[in-house]
């Protein structure tokens, strides 16, 4: 009943923020006065605010209830991430970070697996390294190996030169609803789900998260690994010995206006 509850709702509250939303910019195009655009901005903000909060509370509760069952369909990693890259490219220039990713080229691109939810993972974790991150930057690197003839096992890491967290509050961190600071949640927002999600949408892709970080003013590690299947055509490692050894290539999302 629980489950159903859930699904009912789901459909129930995003069709309605939707209609918000899309209105919200409906009326932005019809002429309005600047003061009636920036009262409308604050609108679309909140509404979308809202959303992902509301998206979270759901995204927790399935699972929980264990509804949340993992799509399995052929997606370009590169793409994943160039998508994350420049949706945060605008929070990171706001801050002037640097925001940058690197994947091994002897990586497959082609895979099999959860785009969504993997996008889902690396927007939470970069953006929270760009959060909690005043100067310098936020990273994300990915290398990885075979572990079969079929699969890889991909080796994530986001890292930021930000706040950092001690050694007593990492292990809290991805408790439901629990942030480092409490007092803090004021100055940076945050329902302290984001963690607790993520990191049970990486045991269902087969890996664990973790977080590093040589304590307060130091910046954080975040690591994940996850399990995916590699499309047979575009497998570019050799049977016998693994991938191919390969040069490393950048992914910049384009118009991000520092190095
Ligand atoms: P939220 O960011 O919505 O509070 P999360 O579950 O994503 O929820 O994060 C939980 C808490 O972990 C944050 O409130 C923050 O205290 C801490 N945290 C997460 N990422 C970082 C980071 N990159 N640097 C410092 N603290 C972090």
């Amino acid at each position: 009943a629980k489950s159903q509850f859930l699904a009912n709702m789901s459909h129930e509250i995003r069709t309605p923020m939707t209609g918000i939303i899309g209105m919200t910019d409906v009326v932005l195009e019809t002429g309005v006065t600047e003061e009636q655009k920036d009262y409308l901005g604050v609108v679309k903000t909140s509404a979308l605010a809202l959303l992902a909060i509301v998206n979270d509370i759901l995204d927790f509760s399935k699972i929980e209830a264990k509804r949340l069952d993992l799509e399995r369909v052929e997606f370009s990693l590169s793409e994943v991430i160039n998508e994350v890259l420049a949706s945060l490219a605008p929070q990171a220039a706001g801050k002037e970070l640097e925001l940058a990713a690197k994947v091994f080229n002897s990586i497959p691109d082609r895979l099999i697996g959860d785009p969504g939810r993997l996008r889902q993972i690396l927007l939470n974790l970069l953006g929270n390294a760009i959060k909690f991150t005043k100067q310098g930057s936020a990273s994300l690197t990915v290398e990885g190996e075979a572990i079969s003839l079929t699969h890889v096992n991909l080796r994530f890491a986001v890292r930021d030169t930000g706040i950092g967290i001690s050694q007593e509050k990492q292990h809290l961190i991805f408790d439901a609803f629990s942030q480092a600071d409490n007092s803090n949640t004021r100055l940076y927002g945050g329902t302290g789900l984001g963690l607790a999600i993520s990191s049970q949408l990486v045991s269902l892709m087969g890996g664990r998260l973790s977080v590093e970080s040589e304590g307060l003013g130091k910046g954080s590690v975040f690591r994940f690994n996850a399990i995916f299947e590699v499309r047979q055509a575009s497998c570019p490692y050799d049977r016998k010995t693994g991938f191919i050894e390969g040069q490393q290539f950048e992914l910049v999302p384009e118009g991000l206006g520092h190095s």
